[in-house]
């Protein structure tokens, strides 16, 4: 059958219609619905999460920011150790700094994951019930307050993430060299690979490779980021700063690194998106633990070269006998190391990766 002309020229102008429609269809926005709000598109929304366990209750400070524009959900940790402050300072800008109005898709940011730690000073532990938050994962709902706080940055926070960073720093006794982490296993190329380039995109000088092997996926995380890799979403760890130091140089570092990202991701146009220089890729990396328990004495920091063989410090009991002459068993760069006197048996005084 033949169609008169103007059929023709009706149904070419639907087609211009529904072409010109459809970019404004895929820009539209929905509502973010998170614990039961709605977030406009191009707003900001605060929440305290309340947290309670038999014995405690704390709350868990979450910014959504919710974008004009669609595109991908990115969660963000800060003060999972709440003895690490860069993170948290770093947390605090970026709420300043992000506008949702420029964004393309949702920021899921925690502020401070361990809220009682941070307030009481507390260097990697909870002082509600002495769980170090970071081998918790996924967490219960049911069990102690930090059991409860991982399971709810896991369900809430983490299960809703298309990509996730958790942010560290050197805790109180820990001297570090800045790096960044990501995930990767052979079970999983699509997103260890996806994860790769997050890292990539953050101007870190140095990244390192965490390697999960196949059948560890199987296993409970315990790891804040590894949970979300654990779950098919690309996860990437900071860490930057020192020796629990509110440096600025470090919160500045890792403002950047998330800017860099969210433009790597397409959340975000970044002006300064410059990476220069590929950053060293660290595969493998030891640790030196301690064999005695006493008084820790070294010249080096985080950041210096070790030979194999190298005398890297030694431990006195407390009358300054030497009880152990620490030594580097091969060479390499020291990503972070104990930096403070009290040393205790098996602790790892040092991590060194091995330079490519
Ligand atoms: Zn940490």
């Amino acid at each position: 059958m033949k169609c008169p002309i103007f059929v023709y020229m009706l149904k070419a102008k639907i087609l211009l219609f529904v072409i010109a429609f459809i970019p404004s269809l895929a820009q539209a926005q929905n509502p973010f619905v998170f614990l039961n709000k709605s977030i406009p598109p191009g707003t900001k929304s605060n929440f305290e999460i309340p947290v309670i366990s038999e014995k405690d209750s704390t709350i868990i400070p979450v910014t959504i920011f919710h974008g004009s524009k669609s595109g991908p959900v990115l969660g963000i940790t800060a003060g999972v150790h709440g003895y690490e402050y860069p993170p948290i300072l770093a947390a605090q800008q970026l709420n300043q700094e992000i506008d949702p109005k420029q964004l393309s898709g949702t920021i899921l940011l925690v502020q401070v994951a361990n809220v009682p730690a941070f307030l009481n000073r507390s260097p990697y532990l909870n002082p509600l019930d002495g769980k170090n938050l970071n081998r918790s994962f996924p967490g219960s709902k049911d069990g102690t307050i930090t059991d409860r706080l991982a399971y709810l940055i896991t369900n809430e926070v983490i299960s809703k993430s298309d990509f996730f960073v958790d942010m560290h720093a050197g805790d109180a006794p820990e001297d570090l060299r800045p790096y960044n982490a990501w995930y990767q296993s052979t079970a999983l190329p699509e997103v260890s690979e996806k994860g790769r380039a997050m890292a990539l995109s953050m101007g870190f000088d140095y990244s390192i490779i965490f390697n999960i092997p196949e059948e560890r996926l199987e296993k409970p995380s315990v790891y804040c980021s590894q949970e979300a890799f654990h779950r098919r979403i690309p996860s990437v760890d900071i860490e930057c700063g020192r020796l629990g130091v509110p440096g600025k140089v470090e919160t500045d570092r890792i403002v950047e690194g998330m800017f860099l990202l969210l433009d790597h991701l397409g959340m975000m146009d970044y002006p300064d998106n410059k990476v220069e220089t590929a950053p060293v890729i660290v595969a493998k990396r030891f640790s030196i633990k301690s064999n005695s328990t006493g008084i820790f004495y070294t010249d080096k920091k985080a950041g210096d070269r070790v030979e194999a063989g190298e005398l890297v410090g030694y431990i006195t009991d407390f009358f300054g006998n030497r009880l152990e002459e620490v030594k580097a068993p091969q060479s390499g760069m020291i990503l972070y190391m104990i930096g403070t006197p009290p040393i205790n048996k098996n602790d790892t005084i040092m991590n060194v990766g091995i330079l490519p």
